[in-house]
């Protein structure tokens, strides 16, 4: 039996992966599950689970939280500090599926612990980088990717032959605006941009997709986890998002996983893994789908992309730049404090004016991102003035 934390447990990810627990509950025991604020639904989880520790990040949610599980013996906590002392409880495998960089503290909390870590949550990794994968290494930790396209990667790479890989192809969908003209998305409202065209997920990574941010986070990501080099990753939109991303040796051959645009494939892979489980989705039916598109990815239309690009290219501080800004930025976008195209725009300013040092360790990442988190803000307000 695998003890299993879920930090982020009411959220897109969160909840499929508990969808997965659930369905074989002689296979998992829950130690603890995390949120933010949405506290019907943890306390529901928390009891269905028999969860033995149930926490919430924003303090304020905490008294309704013991007053939901006062009838249980689930023990309860809040405060951004009760959740990363969670993740160092110890589980065996621990889901790191909190959004943005609020994830970081949890999730090297986890890794330190040496469990193996499944990481949805990109921003922990874009924003630290090295860092986090010098802690990987340091604590003897197992970082399992959960992105759909890192996982296909993962799926698709061979340890005997890291070093004959030619390519990493990230594929993107592209997202809802895949054939709107910059003209068309400076009207894109936030229903527009949530609504994905493939996958049903939360609001920050569906913005993130609608501007391709998510695959330029993605290239970072996939640099950190796979020890690539920048010029060996490329990304090829192809709008089924059937295939989920390939890996080219040195030989031509291209290797690909396919299936359904599930979260729940990925997840079961790093729950299983190294073994594999069964999954409630109908088969990919390749027949009914009939064709595969692919076309090359748009840098002018897309700005993010060639952001996160340059961040990638640039390492040291300029991905947590990156993110953070980013992060800022789409909040505003939600709340309707700017337009589509500002967010491109935003990032690309703070990255302009903010040339800190390399962060060498979690508290100089910290600082980074509050710093550019700053910045942003107030390029925002003073738009808004
Ligand atoms: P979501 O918004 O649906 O859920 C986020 C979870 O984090 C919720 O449980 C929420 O309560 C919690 N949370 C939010 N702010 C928090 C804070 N400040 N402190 C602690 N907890 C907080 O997001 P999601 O779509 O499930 O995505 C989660 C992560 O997984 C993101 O990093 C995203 O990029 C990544 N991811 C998601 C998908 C997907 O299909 N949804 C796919 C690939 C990667
Ligand atoms: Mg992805």
């Amino acid at each position: 039996m695998k003890s299993v934390t879920i930090l982020g447990a009411t959220g897109s990810v969160g909840t499929s992966t508990l969808d997965l627990i659930e369905r074989a509950p002689d296979d998992f025991r829950v130690v603890a599950l995390t949120a933010n604020c949405d506290v019907a639904k943890l306390a529901a989880a928390a009891r269905r689970t028999r969860a033995q520790r149930a926490v919430v990040a924003d303090e304020r949610c905490l008294p309704d939280l013991r007053a939901a599980l006062a009838d249980t013996d689930v023990e309860v906590a809040g405060g951004p500090d009760a959740v990363a002392e969670t993740a160092a409880m110890g589980a065996d495998w621990t889901m790191a599926a909190i959004v943005g960089c609020a994830g970081l503290k949890p999730v090297m909390a986890a890794i330190e612990q040496a469990g193996a870590v499944a990481l949805a949550n990109k921003e922990a990794l874009v924003s630290a980088g090295d860092v986090m994968t010098a802690a990987v290494a340091r604590h003897g930790a197992t970082l399992l990717p959960v992105d759909s396209e890192h996982n296909a990667i993962f799926q698709c790479l061979e340890p005997a032959n890291r070093e004959r890989i030619r390519r990493v192809i990230l594929t993107a969908s592209g997202g809802p605006f895949r054939e709107r003209s910059l003209y068309e998305m400076r009207a894109i409202t936030p229903e527009q941009a949530v609504a994905h065209p493939n996958w049903s997920m939360g609001a920050k990574i569906s913005v993130d997709s609608a501007t391709m941010m998510n695959k330029g986070l993605e290239l970072i990501e996939a640099k950190h986890l796979f020890a690539l080099d920048p010029g060996q990753l490329d990304i090829l939109v192809h709008r089924q998002s059937v295939i989920h991303s390939l890996v080219e040796y040195v030989d031509g051959s291209l290797l690909a996983q396919l299936g359904p645009p599930d979260m729940r494939v990925p997840i079961a892979h790093v729950l299983a893994w190294p073994d594999r489980m069964a999954t409630p989705m109908a088969p990919l039916d390749l027949a009914a789908i009939g064709r595969l598109d692919f076309e090359a990815a748009d840098m002018k239309r897309f700005p993010a992309l060639a952001l996160a690009r340059a961040a990638l290219e640039a390492g040291g501080a300029r991905p947590a730049i990156l993110n953070a800004a980013n992060e800022v930025a789409v909040a505003a976008f939600l709340a309707r404090k700017i337009g589509f195209l500002e967010i491109a725009a935003i990032v690309d300013d703070t990255l302009q004016s903010y040339d800190p040092g390399t962060p060498d360790s979690l508290d100089a990442v910290l600082d980074v991102d509050a710093g550019a988190r700053r910045i942003a803000g107030e390029t925002i307000e003073a738009k808004a003035a």
